[in-house]
């Protein structure tokens, strides 16, 4: 017989949000994440690409507070070997074991059915494929997900309130960070001496996939370096969320 159904989580209304939103408008990063875990542990997940500098963030405060949080990534396949290298660096520094969420098509089978270089051709397929449907999965059976998308990154985040309902995923999205600058998240990192991707050092502040990444020219957007010379800006993970 099967067993129960799992909990759905409720979608919040309009007015919870506008509160909680405005709570959080002077609330610290650490604030954020403890309301969090409060709420929503054990069913609540950390995306860290390990490619961006305020993923690296978050797990160091989530670590510090010692939250339950399930750390998970997207192995597309086509990551740069200094994102695993800093993948193994914060297995050792903080003791967790990150897990790895892939598309079910191997990058073969994926040229198989859609002809190779897909990442060429239909980017947003490829992202589909290889990061939005392995997330959906990373987040069945979550109420919550943490994120490190912040305002400043680029016009599509500029509205990114500290939570919302993620309509894609039709969970809670949490994104601590989400009113912090460029400037806060490299103080952080200073400070508190947090591992980064050594590919910041060759001029790269955002890190996906390897066809997908160029470094960015000095007075470019920091994201200008994902899918340069497309139209394309987001991989369909960060649409907007309602406030
Ligand atoms: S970033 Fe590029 S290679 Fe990676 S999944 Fe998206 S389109 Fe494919």
């Amino acid at each position: 017989m099967a067993g129960p159904a799992a909990e759905v989580e409720l979608r919040p209304t309009e007015e919870e949000l506008a509160e909680l939103n405005q709570r959080f408008a002077q609330a610290s990063p650490e604030d954020v994440l403890r309301w969090a875990a409060d709420r929503f542990s054990p069913d609540l997940s950390l995306s860290c690409s390990f490619g961006g500098a305020s993923g690296m963030v978050l797990l160091d405060m989530v670590a510090k507070l010692k939250l339950q949080v399930e750390v998970f990534y997207l192995d597309t396949g086509l990551l740069f070997l200094e994102t695993y290298a800093l993948r193994d660096e914060a297995e050792r520094r903080y003791g967790i074991q990150p897990v790895a969420y892939r598309s079910s098509l191997s990058l073969v089978e994926q040229a198989e059915r859609h002809g190779d270089e897909l990442w060429l051709r239909d980017p947003d397929r490829c992202c589909y494929l290889r990061k939005v449907a392995p997330t959906e999965r990373a987040l069945r059976g979550k109420r919550a997900w943490i994120s490190g998308i912040r305002r400043d990154q680029s016009s599509t985040r500029a509205t990114v309130p500290h939570v919302g309902w993620d309509e894609t995923f039709e969970l809670w999205k949490v994104s601590p960070l989400a009113d912090w600058t460029e400037d806060d998240v490299w103080s952080y990192i200073r400070e508190h001496d947090v591992p980064v991707n050594k590919l910041h050092d060759d001029g790269y502040p955002s890190i996906g996939c390897m066809p997908c990444t160029r470094p960015v020219m000095p007075g470019e957007d920091l994201r200008a370096g994902r899918w340069s010379g497309t139209a394309k800006v987001e991989c369909g993970l960060h649409l907007p969320v309602k406030r």
